[in-house]
């Protein structure tokens, strides 16, 4: 997968002054991607005055703990995403918490449509930052694909459109479902590299900005392996949390053609 990053950065042109001239609004299918996705580029905006709002869709109550109650994880992650903007520079009132349920959004496309259109009605956002639909975690596929159906119907008040990569890096989203063997390999290596050529890829400098990302992904605690007696879940492995504190941060365009094409 550093071979896929490398590829895609490689073609990316450099836009961070473009992206840095508006606020938006990032869409984070549960609470952490808006840090790894786009924690470096939200510093920026903040920095530049822009307004910045950020709308965690599931409620994480997926991680589970053997000694928590699903309402004490649901307030443990919402905590850490508040404070994890906090260090991002982004308002406590500047995020809202959708409350969809974790692992489960696929099942709800239609009300999350709704949901994301009086979002932004109710935000105006100039940007738009949503997960990127060749993430390959089911949460991740049903978030951008409701955003791809709304931009190419037009229902997005005309805001920009860009997908952050997070499982996008992670080789189980390329390889076939039930084929962990070398046909499933060279599959997904073909899939990927596919996918690679295809995008439309830009890059955000965060050179000076990746301790700050660090200290606000260190507030999600619960992700990084700090939650005791949790169970299916030992944390975002370092190998895996590498791929976000390169220099410069990935997103794709959407263009309202690529969003009626799925990748
Ligand atoms: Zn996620």
């Amino acid at each position: 997968m550093r071979r896929l990053w490398r590829r895609v950065a490689r073609r990316a042109t450099d836009c961070s002054a473009e992206l840095t001239r508006r606020g938006c609004l990032v869409l984070a299918p549960h609470p952490d991607d808006e840090t790894l996705g786009c924690g470096g580029l939200v510093i920026h905006k903040r920095a530049a005055g822009q307004q910045v709002q950020v709308a965690v869709v599931t409620d994480g109550a997926a991680t589970g703990a053997a000694n928590m109650t699903r309402e004490g994880i649901v307030t443990l992650r919402a905590r850490e995403a508040v404070a994890a903007c906090a260090r991002l520079d982004v308002a406590e009132d500047h995020v809202q918490f959708l409350g969809f349920p974790d692992g489960a959004l696929g099942a709800h496309a239609a009300a999350l449509e709704d949901r994301i259109v009086s979002l932004v009605a109710e935000l105006s956002p100039p940007e738009i930052f949503v997960c990127a639909l060749g993430d390959g975690h089911r949460d991740h596929v049903a978030l951008a694909q409701a955003v791809r159906n709304l931009h190419a119907q037009g229902r997005l008040g005309g805001a920009a459109v860009w997908e952050y990569p997070v499982w996008f890096w992670d080789f189980r989203s390329w390889r076939p479902e039930k084929a962990s063997n070398k046909a499933g390999f060279i599959a997904g290596l073909r899939k990927a590299g596919q996918a690679a050529r295809n995008l439309n890829a830009v890059a955000v400098d965060i050179k000076d900005l990746k301790q700050r990302k660090r200290e606000a992904l260190a507030c999600h605690r619960s992700q990084i392996g700090g939650l005791e007696g949790a169970h299916s879940w030992n944390g975002l492995p370092p190998s895996f949390l590498d791929f976000f504190f390169h220099d410069r941060e990935l997103f794709f365009k959407l263009d309202a053609q690529a969003a009626r094409n799925p990748q």
